[in-house]
C-alpha cells in the first residue's frame, strides 16, 4: 500500500552527536529508536552564536546533555516545539532552565475532538500534558532571531497543536511529524483528525519550501512533490477502505488485516486508529454510516 511513496530510509547519524545538515542548521538525534520514532527524534539548532532549538526532544539526560554541549559558548534565545508528543517536548523544561530561552508553540496538548461517552483515550501515554509554551503562536506568526526568521505554519492533523516552522528566505521547513521521509505520519483519533491532516497537507503543497527537516529520519528534498505523494497515498487508503466496505466488511480489525499486509505487529494498534481516522472523515462527509459516533469497535457500511 505504501510503496507508492518514494520513502528514504538512509540516515547515517550517530545518536547525540551534532552535525550540520545544511549550512546554518545543526541537528542532534536522540537515542530513542522505535517503530514510531525510526532511529530517534531529531532536535535542530538554527543559527550560530545566538541560536534557536526546534524540538528539544524526549526527557533523556544523555540527549539533553548532548544538545546543551552542542551549543556550549552560544546563547539559546528561542525554543520552538512542533507538537506535544513525549518524544518531542519533555526536554523543554531542562533546556529552558539551562539556557533561559523563550518557548514558542501553538499551545498545550489537546485532543482534536471531545471524547465520546465511554471512550478512553488510547494515546494518553504518548502525550506531554505538562507542556505550556511561553508564547502561543498563531498561524503565520513570524519570530525573528539573530540572522534568521521563522514563520509558524499551523498544520493540525497528527496532533491538534502541530506546528511546522518555515525558515524564511531559505526555503526550509521544520516539518515535525507532519511529513517524514521514512514513513507516513500517524493520524490517530482523538488526538489526530484526518480532515485536518489532509487540509494541512494541501496547505503545504502550495508553499514554496523545497527542503523539509522532519522530526524523524533524513531531510526531504523536492518536498512539494513528496507531499503530493503523501496526499495520493491517503486517497488510495481511503479508496481501499471504501472498497472493503463495499465487499461487506464492517469492522476495523478486518479492514486492517485486509489492507495493511505485512505490517509490523507493533503498529497494528496505530493502523486501527488510522482506519478509524479515515472512517470518522468518511462518516462526516456522508459516504459511510455507523450507529452512533464512529468508534474503534464500531460497525460500518457504505451510505446509500
Ligand atoms: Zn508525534
Amino acid at each position: 500500500m505504501s510503496e507508492d511513496i518514494p520513502f528514504d530510509k538512509s540516515l547515517d547519524l550517530v545518536p547525540d552527536r551534532a552535525d550540520e545538515v545544511v549550512p546554518g542548521v545543526r541537528r542532534v538525534m536522540a537515542n530513542n529508536p522505535g517503530p514510531f520514532t525510526f532511529k530517534g527524534t531529531i532536535s535542530y539548532i538554527i543559527g550560530k552564536g545566538h541560536v534557536a532549538i526546534v524540538d528539544p526532544g524526549p526527557d533523556d539526560p544523555a540527549h539533553i546533555g548532548a544538545l546543551l554541549d552542542a551549543v556550549r559558548n552560544e546563547t539559546v534565545t528561542h525554543i520552538f516545539v512542533t507538537h506535544t508528543h513525549r518524544d518531542h517536548s519533555p526536554a523543554v523544561p531542562a533546556v529552558k532552565a539551562a539556557t533561559g530561552a523563550t518557548v514558542y508553540a501553538e499551545g498545550p496538548h489537546r485532543a482534536a475532538r471531545p471524547l465520546h461517552i465511554g471512550e478512553h483515550n488510547p494515546l494518553d501515554a504518548s502525550a506531554d500534558r505538562d507542556f505550556k509554551p511561553d508564547v502561543a503562536l498563531k498561524d503565520g506568526a513570524v519570530v525573528e532571531g539573530d540572522g534568521w526568521r521563522i514563520e509558524a505554519v499551523a498544520t493540525p492533523g497528527h496532533t491538534a497543536n502541530h506546528m511546522c516552522y518555515a525558515l524564511k528566505d531559505r526555503n526550509i521547513l521544520f516539518a515535525g511529524d507532519h511529513v517524514m521521509a521514512w514513513a507516513t505520519s500517524i493520524v490517530a483519533p482523538p488526538d489526530g483528525a484526518m480532515s485536518d491532516y489532509m487540509a494541512s497537507l494541501h496547505k503545504l503543497a502550495k508553499r514554496s519550501e523545497t527542503l523539509y527537516l522532519p522530526g524523524h529520519g533524513p531531510a526531504i528534498k523536492d518536498a512539494p512533490r513528496f507531499v503530493n505523494y503523501y496526499i495520493l497515498h491517503r486517497k488510495a487508503r481511503e479508496a481501499s477502505i471504501l472498497h472493503r466496505l463495499g465487499k461487506g466488511e464492517t469492522d476495523i480489525p478486518t479492514i486492517v488485516r485486509a489492507i495493511y499486509i505485512g505490517i509490523d505487529p507493533r503498529l497494528t494498534g496505530a493502523a486501527g486508529l488510522s482506519v478509524l481516522a479515515h472512517l470518522e472523515d468518511l462518516v462526516a462527509r456522508g459516504l459511510v454510516e455507523t450507529d452512533g459516533q464512529p468508534a474503534i469497535d464500531g460497525v460500518y457500511r457504505l451510505a446509500r
